[in-house]
């Protein structure tokens, strides 16, 4: 449903010399005419890939702010957090706390009050030029501790503003293994609530997020019906069909095509494989 959208989500991944490589990759990859594509350098480089990168691809940032901004300049202090977050994580490893969940409760108790200052605001991202912002992904909710409520408001907010949304959503191993993927995956969704025209929504199930272990296309398939489902009975039986449904966990250049077979998988979210040019071109070229 919908044109084929293929987003890269470089993450905090690149310097200026593997972007400008990465960019000169991508300008001269041979793009199937019929699929949006769109890649998320992290907020430090999306000049550099806009001043470089050719029109035929659009520029996605990763986060926003829920609204107006004043001196937020996320890229500084996303990377200044992120060391705060990575010494908090050592410490708390150090003293024993090793299991998973009480590590991330301890990160996000203590590093809650920092959290209002590691975004960039919507206004900045659109005057960069970018079109889309990647919004509720995993690693931001589960590593950084965003809740649904506080995704909502920005989601809302950048719509707003004419900035469209990558709007994503997925469950955890033990949630999956507890039957819950449906109930987790519905209670994202609701937060995203607004204008759904200029949204997309990524299933990306955080099992399947960088660990090479990608989801079967019939597992993808069967959530993106139910999502579709949930946007009928919830917003419109339009909506459902127009939505871009895409998925995202170890999509690479030799599974993609498999998954892009299925009717409801409407493209993909890329994360380690977007950062090299000729294998993100053979995903955007999977559209079936
Ligand atoms: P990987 O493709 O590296 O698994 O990452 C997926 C992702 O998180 C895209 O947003």
């Amino acid at each position: 449903s919908g044109k084929f959208f293929v987003g890269g989500n470089w993450k905090c991944n690149g310097t200026k010399d593997s972007i400008s490589k990465l960019v000169s990759d991508l300008n001269s990859a041979q793009l199937e005419s019929d699929v949006d594509v769109v890649v998320a350098p992290p907020f430090l480089y999306i000049d550099q890939v806009k001043n470089s990168l050719t029109d035929r691809i659009e520029v996605s940032a990763q986060n926003c702010w829920t609204g107006k901004g004043g001196a937020f300049t996320g890229e500084i202090r996303a990377h200044y957090y992120a060391m705060i977050r990575y010494k908090l994580s050592s410490l708390l490893h150090a003293v024993g706390f090793t299991d998973f969940v009480t590590v991330t409760d301890g990160i996000r108790l203590l590093s809650k009050n920092l959290l209002a200052q590691t975004d960039s605001s919507v206004e900045q991202v659109k005057d960069l030029g970018c079109k889309w912002v990647i919004l509720g992904h995993s690693e931001r909710r589960h590593i950084i501790g965003e809740n649904d409520e506080f995704i909502g408001k920005k989601a809302a907010y950048a719509l707003s503003q004419g900035v469209g949304v990558i709007a994503c959503i997925g469950e955890l191993l033990q949630e999956r293994e507890a039957g819950k993927t449906f109930d987790v995956c519905f209670q994202q969704l609701k937060a995203f609530a607004g204008s759904w025209d200029n949204v997309v929504v990524a299933y990306e199930p955080v099992w399947a997020i960088g660990t090479g272990k990608v989801a079967t296309p019939e597992q993808a398939q069967e959530v993106h019906v139910a999502v579709r489902d949930w946007l009928t009975k919830n917003v419109s039986a339009e909506v459902a069909s127009k939505t871009r449904i895409i998925y995202g966990g170890s999509v690479n250049g030799s599974n993609s095509s498999d998954l892009a077979k299925k009717e409801d998988i409407d493209g993909f979210l890329v994360g380690g494989a977007s950062l090299k040019g000729p294998e993100f071109a053979t995903i955007v070229n999977s559209v079936t």
